[in-house]
């Protein structure tokens, strides 16, 4: 089957896999990392995958990595140990931008992986509030929470890391009627854009700030035409 777009005729295939067993290929990849980049301009995977076992001192065959494609590689490793070891030491960037490295798992969903997990500060809460379930709540609203920290007010959570960063979070505490701006800092954070929040580009390279630009030019020639008539 076919459908005609313009000049172009494009395939519309569409494949049935019959049913069967795969927990063998599951069960051979219980040992890899699956990764993502996140700022595709500076950032090569062919690199990431030969520097960052040297980076976590696995470089004597330990550890094998191979790019997959659109920005996402594969690190397959010879022992669980090594592995734990590794994932103890997320966050991840690489030439200053965050990467997203996660175990492998049977998923299809797009963008995947995009999880990044990162410690993060909870500055402005109330001392009298540094309690579980106030900083996971707060947590919640960044993405999943991982752990907390009620002694240093900190959670370590999850996010997507497509999606534009939190900074600041205004909370409301029911029980007495404070009301406090939550400043969020993020722990080995490498890399954003400073006016949509991304981690896939600089400020230079915002979309949003082109987008900025045109309204404001846009703006400027209405005010000259006004000002023009109005001569
Ligand atoms: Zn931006």
């Amino acid at each position: 089957m076919s459908q005609i777009r313009g000049n172009s005729v494009k395939p519309m295939l569409r494949i049935r896999v019959p049913c069967f067993d795969n927990s063998d290929i599951i069960r051979s990849l219980n040992k890899t990392l699956i990764g993502r980049i996140t700022n595709p301009e500076t950032q090569n995977v062919g690199s990431i995958v030969s520097v960052m076992p040297k980076i976590w001192k696995l470089d004597d065959g330990r550890v094998t990595g191979s790019d997959l494609g659109l920005g996402r590689f594969r690190l397959d490793f010879k022992r669980e140990e090594d592995i734990l070891e590794v994932l103890k030491t997320e966050s991840f960037s690489f030439n200053q931008w965050m990467v997203s490295i996660v175990r492998w798992e049977p998923a299809v969903y797009k963008n995947h992986p995009c999880d990044i997990t990162f410690w993060v500060s909870l500055v402005g809460v109330p001392r009298h509030w540094w309690e579980d379930r106030v900083l996971r709540r707060i947590g919640d609203e960044l993405g999943t929470v991982r752990e907390v920290d009620e002694v240093n007010a900190m959670v370590k959570v999850t996010v997507n890391g497509t999606k534009p960063l939190c900074f600041e979070i205004p909370v409301r505490f029911e029980t007495s009627g404070e009301e406090v701006d939550v400043k969020v800092e993020y722990e080995k954070l490498s890399g954003y854009c400073s006016t949509c929040f991304r981690l896939s580009h600089d400020k230079e390279s915002c979309p949003e700030s082109d987008l900025r630009k045109e309204v404001e030019e846009e703006k400027d020639l209405k005010m000259h035409a006004t000002i023009c008539m109005n001569d």
